[in-house]
């Protein structure tokens, strides 16, 4: 993809959102404009949602988890699963396609990221501690998500 035209400053820093920038043809601005608050922070700043509050945390309907950012399928609901972390929870991804994985220094701690394959949006974490068949725990801020309900 075409990158889009430097704007008016002609000055371009080399930042965090330049990936997504040539991943996708947009700007964080556009990005603020196309995201509420909350999504922003944590796919354009990888913030963390409080645990337990967010909406599809109990979600149990049958469909597919995407992108609030972009729409990329990301999980299945059927590798949904209770983690008793307060984020919601899966031990697989729907396809080769959905996810990156980033090593994450941040605080000194060693954490997997997981970012959205598509625009290059953050996810949340994965770890190691999940259930069979994997042993895979993809932990997900509901704020990146969007779910889609499968249709009857
Ligand atoms: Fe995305």
């Amino acid at each position: 993809m075409r990158r889009r035209a430097a704007g008016t400053t002609g000055l371009q820093r080399k930042s965090a959102g330049d990936e997504s920038l040539e991943k996708t043809g947009k700007t964080e601005k556009e990005w603020k404009e196309d995201l509420s608050p909350e999504q922003y922070k944590v796919l354009r700043e990888k913030g963390t949602e409080i645990p337990f509050t967010g909406k599809l945390l109990h979600n149990k309907e049958d469909g597919v988890y995407v992108c609030a950012g972009c729409g990329n399928e990301l999980f299945l609901s059927e590798a949904k699963f209770d983690s008793g972390t307060g984020w919601p929870s899966f031990w697989d991804v729907a396809s080769g396609e959905s996810v990156e994985l980033k090593e994450d220094g941040v605080l000194g701690m060693k954490r997997v990221e997981v970012a959205c394959a598509s625009c290059g949006g953050h996810l949340g974490h994965l770890f190691g501690d999940g259930p069979k068949p994997t042993g895979k725990r993809y932990c997900i801020n509901s704020a990146a998500l969007e779910f889609k309900k499968k249709k009857k």
